[in-house]
């Protein structure tokens, strides 16, 4: 079988590359190794309704997103004016407004009372201690502003990202603004001058961004196949041979162009014949496991003052096994409409290097999260239904030197004319991130043609 294009991968950096390579009239197939669509975007239906249990809304403040929405036609919602909360000190605070930890305003930060009266001490006294160029995020707001806020805000907020650690995290690659800041001069003096947001800083569509996939597939014009494993790739004097299904039953297909659009560790797989250099780069990034419980409630049994939250963040140091929860019911007014009787609420487990926590059955996250809950807000509720989602390896580590890593990949893989890589492993693991490192793939193998 013969193809212009194959793209492997069906998440949301393959279905947009399909998508965008058909629209330019080429014949595209796309393979996925699982039974269903969609990578991390997916629904599933807990207490009769559907709700997303990987990813479940973009930053509006870049135009990736925006645009793909645009495009299908589709009138993306926001979060409701409820307020983030962090677990800090033994008790649910609201989370002030920051950059990745550094406060805009020492006042609400003082007034959130997050950090020790110590710890705001020494914000307040920002060094101007030296960095290095590629320094990791935790590494250079300690070193400007004490550990504390590392420790109690950087590090939750991080974590919610990159179920990473802020120091290991390349500020270069997760945070470019941040490092470039440093640069400047003051921390607090330029994050007091950033303008109050305008507008929505998050979006999704109305019932989640698990409806995403089929949209795109709906409406893309290329042929998919799942449960369809790419087990090989190897060039051919026109183009590309891979290697399809299982190994009992192997079948080759043949394509002009190849556009890998899977994680790191079956990428570098995927290239070990081929571009052995970008291979062995990107069998060094390593993933976080996460695990993602979704609880129904009645709506009865949880506390009015939950309503106002849209979740919580926990730092590490306080210690307790989930490291956040959202309140979708007080965060998506799309979820609460589902059934007003129900509140769905989730919460997440996981860091690098951390799996122990995910080494337990499903049963024991439940229980962990209530107990969680329980002591962070005070929720004592059994829920109607529960669900649990594991994503193994699924969050690439952008560690310190990444940038440069990134760069040596693609020199290696676009010295292969009619061969890119895209994905959550490159230019960054939010939604629209990936959308953009998938419009990048496709026009470097269009330009090579
Ligand atoms: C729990 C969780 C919550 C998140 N929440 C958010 C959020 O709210 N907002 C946000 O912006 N981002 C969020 N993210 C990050 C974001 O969802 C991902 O970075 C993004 O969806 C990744 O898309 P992708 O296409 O690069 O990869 P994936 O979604 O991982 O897709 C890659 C696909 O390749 C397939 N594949 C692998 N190997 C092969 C092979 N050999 N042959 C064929 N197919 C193969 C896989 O099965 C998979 O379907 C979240 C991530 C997780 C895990």
């Amino acid at each position: 079988m013969e193809r212009d294009v194959v793209v492997v991968g069906g998440g949301v950096a393959g279905l947009v590359a399909a998508r965008d390579l058909a629209a330019t009239g080429r014949d595209v197939l796309l393979l996925e190794s699982s039974p269903e669509l969609g990578g991390k975007l997916r629904g599933r239906e807990v207490a009769g309704q559907v709700v997303d249990v990987g990813a479940e809304a973009m930053i509006a403040r870049r135009p990736e997103g925006l645009a793909l929405a645009d495009d299908l036609g589709i009138d993306l919602v926001h979060p409701t004016p409820a307020t983030s909360g962090v677990f800090s000190r033994g008790e649910v605070r609201t989370l002030p407004r920051s950059l990745m930890g550094v406060p805009f305003d020492l006042e609400q930060l003082a007034a959130s009372r997050v950090l020790s009266r110590e710890g705001l001490a020494r914000v307040a006294e920002e060094s101007d201690a030296a960095f290095d160029d590629d320094v990791s995020v935790g590494d250079l707001v300690a070193a400007r502003l004490g550990d504390e806020v590392v420790d109690r805000l950087v590090e939750p907020l991080l974590g919610g990202v990159y179920a990473g650690h802020a120091r290991r995290i390349s500020a270069a690659a997760a945070v470019p603004q941040l490092l470039a800041m440093a640069r400047r001069g003051s921390l607090l003096e330029q994050a007091a001058a950033i303008p109050a947001a305008s507008g929505p800083v998050f979006a999704t569509l109305p019932g989640g961004m698990g409806r995403l996939p089929a949209l795109l597939v709906g409406t893309g014009g290329f042929e998919t196949r799942t449960s369809a494993t790419v087990r090989a790739l190897r060039r051919t004097p026109t183009g590309w041979a891979l290697t399809v299904g299982p190994t009992t039953a192997a079948e080759t297909v043949e394509a002009g162009v190849v556009v890998l659009a899977t994680p790191a560790a079956p990428t570098a797989r995927l290239l070990a014949e081929v571009a052995p250099e970008a291979a062995s780069v990107l069998a060094g990034v390593e993933a976080a496991s996460v695990a993602v419980v979704t609880l129904a409630f009645r709506a009865s049994d949880v506390p009015e003052a939950l309503f106002d939250r849209s979740g919580v963040l926990v730092p590490p140091v306080e210690r307790r096994t989930i490291k956040a929860t959202t309140f979708s019911f007080g965060k998506w007014a799309w979820v609460r409409e589902l059934d007003p009787d129900l509140v769905f609420l989730r919460t997440s487990l996981g860091r690098h290097r951390e799996e122990s926590v995910l080494q337990a059955d499903d049963e024991a996250l439940v229980r962990v999260s209530l107990a969680d809950l329980a002591a962070i807000a005070g929720l004592h509720a059994s829920p109607v239904d529960t669900h649990v989602q594991r994503w193994g390896g699924a969050l690439p580590q952008y560690a310190v030197g990444h940038i440069a890593r990134v760069a040596r990949v693609r020199a290696a893989v676009e010295a292969h004319p009619g061969l890119a890589v895209c994905g959550a492993s490159y230019d960054g693991v939010g939604i629209p991130a990936v959308i953009g490192s998938a419009r990048r793939a496709v026009a470097s193998v269009t330009r090579a043609e």
